[in-house]
């Protein structure tokens, strides 16, 4: 078992070496520390006082890669190699984003899988996590030039509701940007710690942060229980936000105008001057009663009360959603001891009269609310570095714990720096048919591939019923309980068959081990990345050949003479690439492969329907 204060301290750290807070944001990221002199968290700005860097990375002409301001000016001029709201796509399926794919004005890949999206610039493909590593390598670069020293190691924040995927590719993008990254912490706990709410172990009290952005709305009810922060329930609405109070004037100004659709599309820039007066008009109104502008020869006028009706029905709806959120955590306004306002729309009046009328609590707003998410990280940051004596104490797990998978890629189950006892699980499939046995190798450490880790155990799962390959649901738990030992237990769910195994994570294992082993997942981590995707794109190519063949053989003679023969050059040529070939080679001999059997796999399935429509009996 290990004790952050031990980790820390085994001499790697340099005293001054910072461990710095990153809010990770849809729109705009930002990075804090805590003064070593004042003690308190600030932000980081640059000379012109600049703190926020926009979340935007921009590809131009030569590889060049720019992010932040110099990538904005590129939204408008060139969007479909400006990539904005990175955020939205991580660890999302391109069905998850169809019913927006309007949002997005670069190109978002659909593979017709149920895997994950990429954003295609040029010919190169991106995940969402190297996108938003070069977010991180941003951030990382202008602290290392503010506070001229190395910065290395970071809490990142992400929205409370996302999930262990969308967790572990914030993880993977801050490896990438060469970054430790300590603990991924949720943005309502950073906001609390910033208030200082947890700090103190004797407190008991419930939360409710409202969080509204430029684009997204998000409100959390958290539990502290002696520093540990529990999160109720979460709402939002990921696409409500300050832009749509821009819009909202900007309609308003084109009806007083009397401008027609086309004249909206035919001149882009009247468009674009629009929404930028409009967010101006809206910035001004949460300090005066009036705001007059011009925007192309016409006036913009409006009062602060003509802009509160037009976005009531906005404000309205986060208000609907504080009231589900609260009814999915039990509670009532009654049952909130403190509400946390965070995110730039909170700065307009209407919003936090709402919020307060609404909680009938006082409301935290004295920090800023565009930093407060990174401010708390900061807070988070210290309390690791060893700095917060009470909080010192926390059990966590000094490695990732993981099994396993196809081709020998390290599947992380606990990531490192849980707090323990923890406990998680996830479901796997056999690759063959009637594959009755599954070897289960539990793995300690942070490199992609399970041959630069460490072993701690393996054991057979027999027994498993002959069935089709993929049928079978094999749930791997791993339980780290309050000592520190892991308990890894298989069970194939349909008939039930057991195992478990019982394994000393820590044993044998010093501090300075330890240490190297992350050293070294930071020092490969792009090769690793390259190698994992490299593993991805064959395994993927394995298991297309696999079915395609599967399917020809039952369905070959539906097939004409041409489709099967142009199908066999393809499986040829998928079979010499997956050996020889790159990432991308890989890919583009997979799609050449599903576009070519595409038209016969719908039109069988089209007959199929049509069968069974016809012995339908109405
Ligand atoms: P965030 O995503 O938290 O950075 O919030 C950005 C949103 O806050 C944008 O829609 C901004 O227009 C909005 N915002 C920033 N300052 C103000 C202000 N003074 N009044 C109203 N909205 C603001």
């Amino acid at each position: 078992m290990a004790k952050i204060g031990i980790n820390i301290a085994t001499g790697s750290l340099q005293k001054n070496e910072m461990i710095v807070g990153i809010d990770l944001g849809t729109t705009n990221s930002l990075v804090a520390i805590i003064h070593p002199e004042s003690k308190g968290p600030i932000v980081l700005k640059e000379h012109d006082g600049a703190a926020l860097v926009p979340s935007i990375v921009h590809f131009g002409a030569n590889n060049l890669v720019s992010v932040g301001d110099k990538a904005k000016e590129f939204l408008i001029e060139d969007p479909h190699n400006t990539i904005f709201s990175v955020k939205r796509l991580m660890g999302k399926s391109y069905k998850d984003l169809k019913d927006h794919s309007s949002y997005f004005t670069y190109k978002v890949i659909d593979d017709n899988t149920e895997s994950l999206v990429k954003v295609q610039v040029g010919e190169k493909f991106y995940s969402p996590m190297e996108l938003s590593s070069f977010i991180l390598k941003e951030l990382k670069e202008r602290a290392e030039h503010i506070l001229k020293t190395p910065v290395t190691r970071a809490v990142i924040t992400v929205p409370a509701y996302f999930n262990d995927s969308q967790r572990q590719a914030t993880r993977d993008a801050g490896k990438l940007a060469g970054l430790d990254v300590l603990r991924i912490i949720n943005e309502p706990t950073a906001a609390s710690l910033a208030y200082g709410l947890g700090l103190n172990k004797e407190e008991v009290k419930t939360v409710a942060i409202y969080d509204f952005g430029g684009g997204t709305f998000d409100i959390s009810i958290l539990r502290i229980t002696g520093g540990i922060f529990e999160v109720l329930s979460t709402n939002g609405d990921t696409y409500l936000g300050g832009d749509d109070f821009d819009r909202e004037i900007a309609k308003y100004c084109i009806k007083q105008w009397g401008l027609t659709e086309t004249e909206l599309t035919v001149n882009k820039s009247l468009v674009q001057e629009l929404r930028l007066t409009a967010e101006e008009a809206k910035k001004t109104l949460s300090g005066a009663e009036n705001y007059s502008g011009i925007v192309a020869e016409s006036e913009v006028a409006l009062s602060k009360a003509q802009f509160e009706a037009l976005i009531r029905h906005l404000v309205n709806k986060t208000i609907h959603c504080c009231k589900l959120a609260l009814s999915d955590a039990g509670l009532t306004t009654e049952d909130i001891d403190e509400v946390i306002m965070v995110g730039g729309s909170t700065r307009v009046p209407i919003v936090k009269e709402s919020v307060g009328n609404f909680f009938r609590k006082k409301i935290f707003d004295s920090l800023n609310p565009d930093e407060v998410v990174a401010l708390g990280a900061a807070v988070q940051a210290d309390i690791l570095a060893g700095n917060n004596k009470d909080l010192l104490l926390l059990d966590i797990t000094p490695l990732s714990l993981g099994i396993e998978t196809m081709g020998g890629l390290m599947d992380v189950l606990i990531p490192r720096n849980s707090k323990i006892p923890a406990k998680t699980g996830r479901q796997y499939t056999t690759q063959k048919d009637g594959q009755s046995s599954m070897r289960i190798s539990v793995y300690q450490g942070e490199r992609d591939l399970v041959k630069n880790n460490r072993k701690l155990a393996e054991f057979n799962l027999t027994g498993i019923p002959g069935m089709p390959a993929g049928l079978p649901k094999v749930e791997v738990s791993f339980l780290v309980n309050a000592d520190g030992i892991l308990v890894v237990t298989a069970k194939e769910l349909r008939s039930g068959v057991m195992q478990s195994i019982e394994v000393k994570p820590q044993y044998g294992l010093t501090d300075v081990e330890v240490e190297k082993m992350l050293l070294d997942s930071i020092s490969q981590a792009k090769e690793d990345m390259q190698m994992r995707a490299l593993v991805e794109a064959q395994t993927e190519a394995y298991q297309l050949i696999q079915t395609t063949q599967n399917f020809i053989s039952k369905n070959d003679n539906f097939l004409t003479k041409e489709e099967l023969t142009k199908t066999f050059q393809a499986i040829d040529v998928l079979n010499v690439i997956v050996l020889y070939g790159s990432k991308d080679e890989i890919q583009k001999a997979i799609e050449n492969l599903n576009e070519i059997s595409r038209p016969y796999a719908e039109r069988l399935m089209d007959d199929a329907v049509r069968v069974a429509l016809k012995n339908r009996t109405i």
